[in-house]
């Protein structure tokens, strides 16, 4: 136990995790009289928000939705400066609100937590950290983060190269200088778009190295428009609970035609319509059938096609450049800021990696199956090892000695993506089964660390102990998330939605499909219903 430090030996509950998730949870935790405390492995809190300082890290939900709801306060006066928030200002945003409700004291910065044991005898958590703190806890909460857990590409030789490389969640607090020099991006996901543009910009030469060609849509991003704040901040209220009801976590008008039942003229116009609004919602929702139905799927991912090839000049590069083989949508969409154009430029190079695989990184760059390529610096957007990457770094060990690794070997399974057998008084703030990283995660997050509030706040005033969710809850539930997922075109891409960028990693849907809405439904019947599918002692 490092005293130093001031964490109590015993404590109502330990949250793991400041990013939002963790924050909103201490919030409440303390609203409720509970002793808590935070863990944090970064040097800050933000999360996300933290770690991700990559030049163009950006949010892909619009500043005025992607915030918290609960301080109706706050959401008046906080002036976000861009349609689509910075890394810069977001992390602002999240360090404001660390201040702004005194969170601070109760967070304990640079510590990981390694171990978490159920103690059967005691129903207590027995929580230990890299630091050698120990704490027993009637609540764990894991708000680890669904994308906090980098990861790098499956080739041999990083510690041979002699040039310096990041990881774009993992980037350095200070400006990095690439002025002069060779640099290399692997991966074209999110991080890898977002960045591409500045770093071609900074660079003396890029070159990008992709393997899997990603729909990107523009943002149009620029200053928010001062109107549209206006009248967003007058019928906050209502914005946000159509948001807690949507789909997506957005409030959007739902589409009500299929894209097969209109001529090729109305749909183009319609997508082109859609496109222009700059986000990712317009033309994924243009239709009802576009996660679902193959050949609907197609009309909007050639509209797309159509869009990369209107842009890359160099009709060679426009194609590589071509996602296709998946479905539009199923993987998580990306929205940038001159992506395609950073293709015109002289001094970028693109590689396709399907047509010469990666081989090695060596002392002095990358090899390919074609030639080794000399670089400076070499920037890793290989993403994350999502959903469960964070939460199964750490040993959690439940009832009878088994661990949630041992659980989860063929795949998680949760009730309602908020907790799982075995492992009682343990919450999973966004875990798999929940809608989770389908939607604007804030939402889902305000919706998880109320419920969890609600049930520990009931544990209470009851004088119940214990609450873990029965077998037959939680196999009902884990089934109808699969059959959720099979029932669209998600489940026949190779994203990491299914863990597929991942090596060995079990092949499962991990998010809940069925809607952001229907999901909070379905998580207040169970309160309501005195939390059906939970036994509590
Ligand atoms: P995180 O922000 O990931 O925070 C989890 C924290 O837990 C981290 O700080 C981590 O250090 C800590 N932690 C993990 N394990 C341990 C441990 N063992 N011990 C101690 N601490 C630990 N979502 C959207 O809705 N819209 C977007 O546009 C969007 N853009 C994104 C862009 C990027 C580049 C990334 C990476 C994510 C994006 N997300 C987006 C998802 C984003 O993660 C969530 O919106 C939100 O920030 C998650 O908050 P969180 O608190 O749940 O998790």
């Amino acid at each position: 136990m490092n005293d130093t430090r001031n964490i109590p030996a015993q404590l109502d509950a330990v949250v793991v995790g400041a990013g939002f998730s963790g924050l909103y949870m201490l919030y409440k935790l303390r609203r409720l009289g509970m002793s808590a405390k935070v863990v944090e492995a970064g040097a800050d809190v933000g999360g996300t928000w933290y770690w991700n300082k990559y030049p163009g890290a950006r949010c892909d939900v619009e500043s005025m939705h992607y915030s918290y709801s609960f301080d109706r306060e706050l959401e008046q006066e906080w002036e976000w400066t861009e349609k689509y928030p910075s890394q810069p200002e977001i992390h602002a945003y999240i360090s404001h609100v660390a201040d702004r409700h005194d969170l601070r004291r109760d967070i304990v910065l640079n510590t990981k937590v390694t171990e978490a044991r159920f103690d059967e005898e005691s129903s207590r958590w027995t929580v230990r950290t890299d630091e050698g703190d120990e704490v027993s806890a009637r609540y764990c909460i894991m708000a680890v983060g669904c994308l906090s857990k980098p990861k790098l590409p499956e080739i041999p030789g990083i510690e041979n190269y002699t040039g310096n490389w990041y990881h774009t969640s993992h980037w350095p607090e200070e400006r990095v200088d690439f002025s002069g020099q060779r640099v290399a991006v692997i991966g074209t996901g999110s991080s890898g778009i977002q960045a591409i543009p500045i770093l071609a910009e900074r660079a003396d030469h890029l070159t990008v190295f992709q393997r899997t060609a990603n729909f990107s849509l523009p943002t149009f991003n620029g200053p928010i428009d001062q109107d549209l704040v206006a009248g967003i901040k007058a019928e906050y209220p209502r914005i946000r609970e159509e948001a807690r009801m949507s789909g997506f976590g957005i409030a959007v008008e739902e589409p009500t035609q299929s894209a097969l039942e209109v001529d090729d003229e109305e749909r183009r116009s319609k997508y082109t319509e859609r496109w222009n609004r700059g986000n990712l919602t317009g033309v994924l929702q243009a239709y009802t059938d576009l996660l679902v139905d193959e050949r609907a799927n197609e009309t909007a991912a050639e509209f797309v096609r159509g869009k990369v090839r209107e842009v890359v000049r160099d009709p060679e590069k426009a194609e590589i450049l071509c996602p296709r083989g998946y479905a539009f949508g199923t993987k998580r969409p990306c929205l940038d800021t001159g992506y395609y154009e950073t293709f015109n430029r002289e001094d970028v190079d693109l590689v396709d990696l399907r047509a010469t695989p990666l081989v090695e990184i060596t002392e002095n760059g990358v090899r390919t199956t074609e030639r080794e390529h000399e670089f400076d610096s070499i920037v890793f957007a290989t993403g994350f090892d999502a959903m469960t990457g964070a939460l199964l770094s750490i040993d959690i060990v439940g009832r009878d000695g088994v661990s949630l690794q041992e659980k989860w070997a063929e795949g998680p399974t949760t009730y309602l993506g908020l907790t799982t057998t075995g492992f009682p008084n343990l919450f999973t703030i966004t875990g798999p089964g929940s809608p989770s990283v389908l939607s604007n995660m804030i939402v889902s997050i305000e919706q998880h660390v109320d419920w969890i509030s609600d049930l520990l706040s009931h544990m209470s005033q009851q004088e119940l102990a214990v609450v873990e969710p029965t077998e037959s809850a939680e196999k009902q539930w884990s089934d109808h998330v699969q059959e959720c997922g099979e029932a669209t075109l998600f489940t026949k891409t190779d994203s990491w939605y299914m863990g597929a960028n991942v090596p060995g990693k079990p092949r499962v849907f991990m998010p809940y499909i069925g809607g952001v809405g229907p999901y909070r439904q379905k998580c207040d019947e169970v309160a309501a219903n005195g939390y059906e599918g939970f036994a509590l002692q």
